[in-house]
């Protein structure tokens, strides 16, 4: 079974990293993979080329031996749609169980997303969330009483199609805030690995031009 964690990463940072690795070990994940988005679709695109933030991700995920960079939505030019993203895992490998990783703010929207029952066809859905957090929607809800499951066995049983609330430890980091403090010759230090620090600093990346 693997993991499928895709984002803007602009840059990675330690609230990706460590809640990746919390579903890994608790799921036991063979791997999960990150994939940088080139043209993110539910927000702004971001301003760094992706390539460049795929060096970034690729520099944080060799210290950790279940963790791959994933570049296959790099060289897209159609929109980054999650459901391309599962189909293309799906052909590659057809009977494998893929958990698709996503927050619960991202959670709460996505009956909103391109084709979701399709996704969940594909996929299951493991949700990361705070301990207690509750859920209002109550479409989201009727489909959470369908699908949901308790452990990482029933996910096992299927490729795809349930849906599992994850804790995971909290971490207030976000790209965004990141990018502000390097805009402001702020230290990064604690926030991102140093790998990926290094190469905000060698580019200057976030600077002002
Ligand atoms: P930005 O601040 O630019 O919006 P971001 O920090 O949210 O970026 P993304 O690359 O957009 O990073 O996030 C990819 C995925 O990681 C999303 O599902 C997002 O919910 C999740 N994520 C981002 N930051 C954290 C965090 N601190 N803890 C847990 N999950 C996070």
């Amino acid at each position: 079974m693997i993991g499928i964690l895709g984002g803007t990463f602009d840059p990675i940072h330690y609230g990706h990293l460590r809640t990746a690795l919390d579903v890994q070990e608790a799921l036991e994940l063979e791997r999960v993979h990150f994939v940088p988005l080139k043209h993110a679709v539910h927000r702004e695109q971001p301003g760094t080329a992706a390539e460049l933030r795929a060096s970034m991700v690729q520099a944080a995920v060799a210290q950790h031996p279940a963790f791959v960079m994933d570049d296959r939505e790099l060289h897209n030019d159609r929109p980054s749609y999650s459901l391309y993203t599962l189909q293309s895992f799906r052909r590659q490998m057809p009977h494998t169980p893929l958990c698709f990783l996503l927050g619960m703010d991202a959670f709460r929207d996505f009956l909103n997303w391109h084709q979701p029952m399709e996704i969940l066809k594909l996929a299951h859905l493991v949700v990361m969330h705070r301990p207690g957090e509750e859920l209002q929607e109550a479409q989201l809800q009727q489909l959470v009483a369908e699908r949901s499951v308790e452990d990482a066995a029933a996910l096992r049983r299927q490729p795809g199609g349930s849906i599992l609330f994850q804790p995971v430890t909290q971490l207030a980091i976000s790209a965004t805030d990141i990018r502000r403090r390097a805009r402001q010759g702020c230290s990064l230090r604690y926030l991102l690995p140093d790998a990926v620090i290094t190469i905000i600093e060698q580019l200057k990346l976030y600077r002002p031009s």
